[in-house]
């Protein structure tokens, strides 16, 4: 597969880009990530015409593919040509606060910010605002956005920096714990429980390998916040109209938090991020509250028209039945195809998520018939169950170099674009078909 513009364009990036990208992930690919010229439906065309299937979907925002259905095409030419913001309100974000509120259970009331890093700073903000605590608790290994009550590693006893340009006493704030463990989410309440003003999570950690809720754990977190005056913040950023379709993960999962945060599909594409809750939560937000939060493009009308119309498709054309039927279908050949070849590995995901773990420990041949209960639950009933990934130290275990260096490369000369890395997530889109299916299925059977 030639690449010599994808190198050629590297290269200028990295004179005037640090390490030649606006993100770091994007950074992943070795030697050098490939440009991507435009999309097809399911697929990406690279600076050198290389076509590939795409299971990355601009890791997570695109529901519909990259051809957008005519009406969703129209609304977001319409609202850039008549003058793309205005410092005032619009229509169309009257009009999609209304739809979320109509389809989000826990959602009465929503402000819309500008991506999912801002949903998550406004949503501890305003956390801390409504209780007058604090403390976070987060889990090791989640992931929400690039800010800083959260990029924080280690434990709850010794919280740390996980980037430079954190202060410690940030980091002093946050207490992360793993994922699925009951019992030091008590230990953590039992020692700062007067002072923790949130526990923040993900419902299905999706930016480390989806790694799913054991059976309760999630209500679990409900009732110990509630018995301790905390909030419940679900991050849904990746799973919001993607996991449960409009419901999204909390209807699937059956729990109400207090605060969700929204990124990703709820932009249709666009730059987005959205915090929604109970009323008297959420109007805590100036100017009907005291905590502080406001921006310039704050509910820009090309992006709320490209989530409104995204979402109002979804609803009218069975998308969800669409990439849910193939992402099933992705989850149950690759589990037969683990079996025969890779024992050892795990098929991971629900709804139209997927990725293979490459776990080490493991079943013997023939033992292995099922994904992670493939679906949404990690159910001990599961002939997976001891074997599915429960917290973050779980997929770090697995064989993540030779996902990265060795498997992700074998895929891509077989046409397929997989996620960077171990951790990151792989979406199935309106736009795919059988046939990528079928040749993706094919090219893992090459690789693994
Ligand atoms: C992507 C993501 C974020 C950050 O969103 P950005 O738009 O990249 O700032 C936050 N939380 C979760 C769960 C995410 O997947």
């Amino acid at each position: 597969m030639n690449d010599d513009n994808s190198r050629e364009l590297y290269d200028r990036a990295l004179s005037v880009m640090p390490g030649g990208v606006n993100s770091a992930v994007r950074a992943a690919i070795e030697p050098y990530p490939f440009f991507v010229q435009k999309g097809d439906g399911g697929h990406v065309i690279d600076a050198d015409g290389n076509r590939l299937v795409d299971w990355v979907m601009g890791l997570g925002p695109l529901l519909l593919g990259h051809d957008l259905p005519d009406q969703v095409r129209a609304a977001i030419q319409q609202n850039a040509s008549e003058g793309p913001m205005y410092g005032t309100p619009t229509e169309v974000e009257v009009d999609l606060a209304e739809f979320v509120v109509r389809h989000v259970p826990s959602v009465e009331k929503i402000r819309f910010v500008n991506s999912g890093t801002e949903a998550t700073t406004s949503a501890v903000r305003l956390a801390r605002g409504y209780t007058g605590r604090n403390k976070i608790v987060v889990m090791q290994g989640g992931y929400h956005g690039a800010q800083e009550s959260t990029l924080v590693e280690g434990d709850a006893e010794n919280p740390q920096p996980s980037s430079a340009g954190v202060p410690h006493s940030f980091a002093e704030h946050t207490l992360p714990v793993p994922f699925n463990d009951e019992d030091a989410m008590r230990a953590v309440f039992e020692e700062h429980g007067e002072d923790i003003a949130a526990v923040m999570t993900e419902p299905i950690l999706g930016n480390y390998g989806i790694v799913s809720p054991e059976d309760g754990y999630l209500e679990f977190l409900r009732e110990l916040t509630d018995e301790h005056g905390s909030l419940f913040i679900l991050d849904e950023v990746i799973t919001g109209f993607r996991v449960g379709g409009l419901g999204c993960a909390q209807s699937e999962f059956g729990v109400t938090p207090d605060i969700t945060t929204f990124g990703k599909i709820i932009g249709g594409g666009f730059p987005v991020g959205a915090i929604g809750g109970k009323a008297h939560i959420i109007e805590q937000f100036a100017p009907s509250g005291p905590v502080f939060q406001a921006g310039t493009f704050s509910g820009h009308p090309v992006t709320m028209a490209a989530g409104l119309e995204t979402l109002q498709f979804a609803a009218e054309n069975g998308v969800y039945d669409h990439v849910n039927g193939l992402g099933e279908r992705l989850r149950t050949d690759l589990s037969e195809i683990v079996a025969d070849q890779a024992p050892e590995y795990t098929v991971v995901g629900t709804d139209s998520m997927f990725k293979v773990i490459f776990t080490r420990a493991g079943p013997g041949k023939n033992s292995l018939d099922e994904a992670c209960t493939d679906g949404c639950r990690q159910n001990p009933t599961c002939p997976r169950y001891d074997h599915c990934p429960k917290n973050a130290a779980d997929v770090k275990n697995a064989e993540t170099e030779r996902w990265r260096r060795v498997f992700w490369g074998q895929m891509k000369a077989q046409g397929i674009f997989l996620s960077q890395n171990q951790f990151e997530c792989q979406f199935v889109s309106y736009a795919h078909t059988d046939e990528d299916v079928e040749r993706t299925l094919e090219a893992y059977k090459e690789a693994l």
